[in-house]
């Protein structure tokens, strides 16, 4: 039988590690789990009773399909408390997390041949995605100069115009933030130019050197699409909820593509998350990102005893990615040694950039501190092995 062009996406490798790792945890139980950005902690307590009493007094039947009323209102609020913005419900659509955010927003904003242009490395789930729909990935190499961003002078040296741009800030795999004016510079280069900007937002909240910007934050790029999702700040991985701030010539068709292709999002976390914007939630988030810094902080400091010193400077989110060139070239064959000898499991630099990450591992910091301590501990003889 004839199968699509579209089936022969490349997996989401961090996904195949987990999947590993989960069987290496049944048969061994010794198991560290550093490889997804999974969070170790459940739902904020106001998110989890919200959900219990919805189970009581809720149908749970479809929602309408951008979202209930009364969550696009506290997502719009949120953006008045965080940023002192003024984003209206109208601009928020609740979508299946971030995941289904960044795909309506590919969908809404892009056609079969059109050049996107994201950064190398990046996070891979774009890449593959923008390619399973036709478009053609242009991908910036960024290096530790730009401190893995995309710029403006990247932009103008392509031979060829795209058609839209996505930056992630804070960045997955290398935590680095873009400053207000580099976004600025970004939003209004692509606003001149008709180019959509998609700016994904998920690890906003958790950054370590002040607050990142957002793009909707300047009057003139109000026409950028944000991604945001409950996965990653409020411990929500398996809600699978997001939202996207949306611009007015995209609305329509965002809500027609989320109709067509899954109704509506998932109803029970709808009404959950309507408490995830609540004084107590924020409190027990910004917690765990306290947890964070001190996870941050321990790897940042234990890596280079290892002799594991080029590091990303990590400012945001819970990675830190780390140029094992001297001990590798093959992170993949690295990582799956590293779990079979040592029980660690961490994510290959190869999965977000397809050129120089073999020579690169994610480590993500999400998890307990004691697995952290463990894992440095665990590292020291299998790199010594190979030094
Ligand atoms: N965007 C980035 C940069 C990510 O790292 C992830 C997950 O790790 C996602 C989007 C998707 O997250 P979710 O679908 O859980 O919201």
């Amino acid at each position: 039988m004839h199968s699509s062009l579209r089936s022969g996406i490349e997996p989401f490798h961090v996904m195949d590690v987990w999947a590993a790792a989960a069987d290496r945890a049944r048969t061994h139980g010794d198991l560290i789990n550093l490889s997804a950005g999974q969070p170790s902690t459940p739902a904020p307590a106001p998110v989890r009773a919200a959900a219990a009493a919805a189970l009581e007094t809720e149908v749970l039947g479809y929602t309408v399909a951008l979202g209930i009323p009364e969550l696009r209102a506290v997502i719009a609020s949120h953006y008045g408390r965080v940023y002192g913005l003024d984003v209206t419900p109208d601009d928020v659509v609740v979508t299946t997390a971030g995941s289904g955010g960044f795909q309506l927003a590919f969908l809404a904003a892009f056609d079969v041949g059109d050049r996107v242009a994201m950064a190398r490395p990046g996070y891979p789930c774009y890449r593959n995605i923008l390619t399973a729909l036709g478009c053609e990935v242009v991908e910036l190499p960024c290096g530790p100069e730009t401190r893995f961003q995309p710029t403006v002078a990247m932009l103008e040296e392509l031979d060829e115009p795209v058609r839209g741009l996505v930056v992630a800030s804070p960045a997955n795999p290398t935590g680095t933030v873009l400053d207000a004016a580099e976004l600025a510079a970004l939003a209004t280069y692509c606003r001149e130019r008709g180019i959509w900007l998609i700016s994904d937002e998920i690890y906003h909240g958790l950054s370590y050197l002040g607050s990142p910007a957002t793009a909707c934050a300047w009057e003139t790029s109000r026409e950028a699409i944000v991604v945001n999702s409950f996965s990653k700040y409020f411990s929500m991985t398996g809600w699978r909820l997001g939202w996207l701030l949306v611009p007015e010539a995209l609305r329509r068709a965002v809500d027609r593509l989320t109709g067509n292709l899954t109704i509506c999002p998932p109803a029970l976390p709808q009404y959950a998350a309507v408490a995830a914007f609540t004084p107590e939630s924020y409190a027990e988030a910004d917690s765990h990102v306290e947890r964070y810094a001190r996870n941050r902080a321990l790897l940042l400091d234990g890596l280079p005893t290892l002799g594991i010193d080029r590091l990303a400077p990590a400012d945001g989110a819970f990675y830190v990615y780390a140029d094992v060139g001297h001990l590798t070239d093959d992170s993949m064959r690295f990582t799956y040694e590293l779990l079979g000898e040592t029980g660690v499991a961490v994510a290959p630099g190869i999965d977000f950039d397809p050129v120089e990450g073999g020579r690169y591992l994610r480590i993500s910091f999400a998890g307990a501190t004691a697995g952290i301590e463990e894992a440095l501990e665990r590292l020291a003889p299998f790199i010594d092995k190979r030094r």
